[in-house]
């Protein structure tokens, strides 16, 4: 089976920053549209982290 890698793109030449704590960004995992905010990995990994409890957090049945 293989695995499917994320390949990064080198957007180093857009100057992007990312939206949520200004940091500039040197690659990232899809192309950048232009109109919508990029993050960099660290503020991406906390938007899609399950800590905010989103739709899929954990089950309670009573
Ligand atoms: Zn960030």
């Amino acid at each position: 089976m293989a695995f499917q890698r994320r390949q990064m793109v080198d957007v180093r030449h857009l100057g992007l920053k990312c939206a949520t704590c200004g940091v500039e960004i040197s690659e990232l995992p899809f192309q950048p549209s232009g109109d919508r905010p990029v993050y960099c990995k660290e503020c991406a990994r906390q938007r899609r982290g399950p800590s905010s409890g989103g739709p899929r957090g954990p089950r309670r049945r009573y």
